[in-house]
């Protein structure tokens, strides 16, 4: 008996795990795996960009988790820059594109696994594809990025960000590092607006006492450029700023252009619509990754949240399934984590648009603490914001804003509104203590503490 197929379409995170996963459970004579990347990176990281960007990592292999090598050792026929142009459901196959010499020819599948990941937004104006305008998704891109900027050292020193996202202000941060002039342009009144504006404006007190320049309820209408075909400058309004390199971090939409043209359901946000199990509107036809939308445990809405650790959660269990074995993605809540310079920001569950949205009554509570005991020398203030719904004190949402130590005690909050839990019972958490890792309530129960006293 042959072997069956399984064709997996993008060689990152989403699709490389599955394809990993499935290898791990079956022998390839039982299942033949082939996959398609049509950029040069295989498995990398690209949430280490930034790093990369900013010289805390030298060399982009260093971002690279196993190699194109490394996986074809493993028994998986990984083929890279080779472009899947297209999925014909009729037929069970994919039509394969050599990127370099443009041959076409057509592969056959019985399982299929769609990672095409996310496109970054890039906005029709005026210049936007001038050289020295750059979007920042892949390896590639930011390879090129950090060229870029290590070659024109001497010239033009000014950098422009446009968009105050998280990948927006992770770049911000890692050009200053650079010792580039850098100013950050966003539409919105603060940055981070997955954050209550009253948390972003802590992010933005945060960024301007760097010495980024942040301008905000500012958009960009156009990007001048030079007779060489370089941005020479960003027009917003009447106002012009010098710059020769521009970097765009204005967020990512699903890519599901070929899964679109297949006729596999969309979702509402936009992402592949998928089942628990991963399985997309054709049951042999998977998806994972930044290409899907994903149930939200609190809201209980779709969403896209482009993030890697719910693609390689996802491929996981699409590996599974493929393989005969019966694995679920039980959702998110929301839950994200980033740093500028020495500022840790993060967030899980439902902000309070997010709750309102979603049709919750429900109360918010803000503490200022300590990192540590306010005696032990590195003790720095941290913010927590908390988000109940009222009556119940069910736990809706929490934000964090503070330096060392503040980001990953969202996990507790995260952990929480898994399980539902409410304030109360949330402040009877047996929590460590000692005094260089928080003062003897640590800030998340303070929190709760505050929160329960305001949640009737
Ligand atoms: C700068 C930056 C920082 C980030 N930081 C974090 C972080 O700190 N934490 C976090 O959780 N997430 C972070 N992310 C998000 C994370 O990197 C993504 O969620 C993750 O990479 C998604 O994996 P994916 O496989 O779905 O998509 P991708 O990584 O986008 O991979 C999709 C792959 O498919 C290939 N492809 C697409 N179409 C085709 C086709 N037709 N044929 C062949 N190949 C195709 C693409 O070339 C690409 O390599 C960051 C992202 C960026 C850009």
């Amino acid at each position: 008996m042959s072997a069956r197929r399984l064709l997996v379409i993008g060689g990152d995170a989403g699709g490389m795990s599955a394809a990993s996963q499935a290898r791990r459970r079956s022998t390839p004579d039982e299942l033949e795996i082939v996959a398609f990347e049509r950029g040069d990176y295989t498995s990398f990281s690209a949430c280490g960009i930034p790093y990369l960007v900013g010289g805390l990592v030298s060399d982009p292999d260093d971002l690279i988790a196993r190699t194109a090598e490394e996986h074809r050792s493993n028994g998986i026929d990984l083929r890279m820059r080779t472009e899947v142009a297209a999925i014909d459901l009729g037929a069970r196959a994919v039509t394969v594109r050599d990127v370099d010499s443009g041959r076409e020819v057509t592969e056959p599948f019985d399982d299929l696994v769609i990672g095409t990941g996310a496109t970054p937004f890039r906005p029709p104006l005026p210049g936007v594809d001038a050289h020295g305008v750059y979007g920042v998704q892949t390896l590639g891109d930011g390879v090129r990025l950090r060229d870029d900027i290590v070659a024109t050292s001497d010239a033009n020193g000014h950098v422009v960000v446009v968009g105050g996202g998280y990948i927006g202000l992770e770049l911000a941060e890692a050009l200053h590092r650079r010792g580039r002039e850098v100013t950050v342009v966003e539409a919105g009144a603060q940055p981070m607006h997955t954050l209550d504006p009253d948390m972003g404006a802590l992010v933005a007190e945060a960024i301007r006492g760097l010495g980024i320049t942040l301008l905000t309820d500012a958009r960009v209408d156009a990007f001048e450029t030079d007779a060489d075909g370089r941005v020479r400058a960003v027009v917003i309004g009447d106002r012009t700023i010098a710059t020769g390199t521009v970097v765009l971090g204005l967020g990512v939409k699903p890519n599901v252009t070929l899964a679109r043209a297949a006729g596999i359901a969309i979702g509402p946000t936009g992402g592949i619509a998928t089942s628990a199990r991963m399985a997309t509107s054709d049951p042999r036809v998977w998806a994972a990754g930044d290409c899907v939308e994903c149930h939200h445990r609190v809201s209980n809405r779709p969403v896209v949240i482009a993030l890697g650790t719910h693609a390689n959660k996802q491929g996981r269990v699409v590996g599974i399934n493929v393989t005969g074995g019966d694995a679920a993605f039980a959702g998110v809540v929301g839950t994200a984590v980033t740093k500028i310079c020495d500022y840790e920001v993060a967030r899980t569950g439902l902000n309070e648009r997010e709750a309102r949205d979603a049709g919750f009554d429900f109360t918010t509570s803000t503490i200022e603490a300590t990192s540590r005991a306010g005696y032990y020398p590195g003790s720095r203030p941290i913010t927590v914001k908390v988000v109940a719904e009222r009556g119940t004190g069910r736990l809706l949402g929490a934000q964090i804003v503070g330096r060392e130590g503040a980001a990953k005690r969202i996990d507790v909050l995260a952990t929480a509104i898994w399980n539902d839990m409410t304030v109360e019972e949330i402040l009877q958490l047996d929590l460590g203590y000692a005094p260089p890792f928080s003062p003897v309530w640590d800030p998340v129960l303070t929190a709760a503490r505050q929160s329960n006293a305001n949640s009737d």
